[in-house]
């Protein structure tokens, strides 16, 4: 968030948003399902300029050893940014920013995987962002949703990922770049199918009202990403279901 954001212009005298969009509309997502064939599940997954690849391997025994449990999996996410995916040169390797969203991502899955089917169990996650346009944490969450599912892993249901924020004064869904950079408040969620929040974070300030006009909102950018999981999810694995119409 930065301080010169009364310089910046938001809004179109028709109340879009720079890339064109209305305040409550999310970018255009692709997803392709299962584009590595060495993983247990991978989804490679575009949202607006943003370009992300996760990759699911387990359940595997768990390595090293000591890092087991008796009664459940263990569900490890690393969310890694490429060097050349942002327009300097982010500094290849761990940082906090990528180590924190790799904590809290793992901690929005955690409620949905049923870990203890797999006892002494890994269950890794890895997500590569090789473009970046704000908002990468939620498209990697979206991505890794699908790619547990490519990979076979018993869930209770999809996870879905969407930012919320204030620009020049209005709540506005999945913030771009510019948004991001020099609005007032940018607030990533992760959602389960059946509406509980997994993820919250916020970077700027809103007042409590604003805070709850941005939480629904949110809620209704998370389900409009579900419905576009799901067409994915039919796209890849639909085709293979033969649909016998003379069963009532
Ligand atoms: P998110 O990508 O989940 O919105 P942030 O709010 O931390 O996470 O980052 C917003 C955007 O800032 C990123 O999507 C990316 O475009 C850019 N960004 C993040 N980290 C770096 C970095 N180390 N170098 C350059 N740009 C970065």
């Amino acid at each position: 968030m930065s301080s010169n954001q009364n310089d910046v212009v938001f809004f179109d005298e028709n109340g879009l948003r720079t890339d064109g969009r209305k305040p409550d509309e999310i970018r255009p997502m692709k997803i392709k399902i299962g584009v590595l064939s060495r993983a247990n599940g991978s989804c490679y997954l575009e949202w607006g300029a943003n370009k992300v690849l996760a990759a699911v391997y387990g359940p595997r025994e768990a390595h090293p050893k000591r890092t087991q449990r008796a009664g459940q999996a263990i569900i490890r996410y690393r969310y890694n940014m490429q060097s050349f995916s942002v327009e300097d040169r982010a500094r290849p390797g761990p940082s906090r920013r990528s180590s924190e969203i790799s904590k809290v991502s793992r901690e929005a899955f955690e409620p949905v995987i049923i870990s203890d089917a797999y006892p002494k169990a890994a269950i890794d996650i890895f997500v590569e962002v090789l473009q970046a346009d704000a908002g990468t944490r939620t498209a990697a969450i979206n991505a890794a949703s699908l790619a547990l599912v490519d990979a076979g892993i018993p869930i209770r249901g999809l996870v879905s990922a969407c930012a919320v924020g204030k620009v020049g004064g209005k709540i506005v869904l999945d913030l771009n770049k510019p948004e991001d950079n020099y609005g007032e408040a940018d607030l990533p969620i992760a959602m389960t199918e059946d509406g509980k929040i997994t993820l919250v974070q916020m970077d700027g300030n809103l007042s409590p009202s604003e805070f709850e006009e941005a939480m629904e909102l949110v809620q209704k950018g998370c389900r409009q990403v579900l419905e576009i999981q799901k067409a994915a999810l039919m796209e890849k694995f639909a085709a293979n279901i033969d649909f016998d119409e003379t069963v009532a």
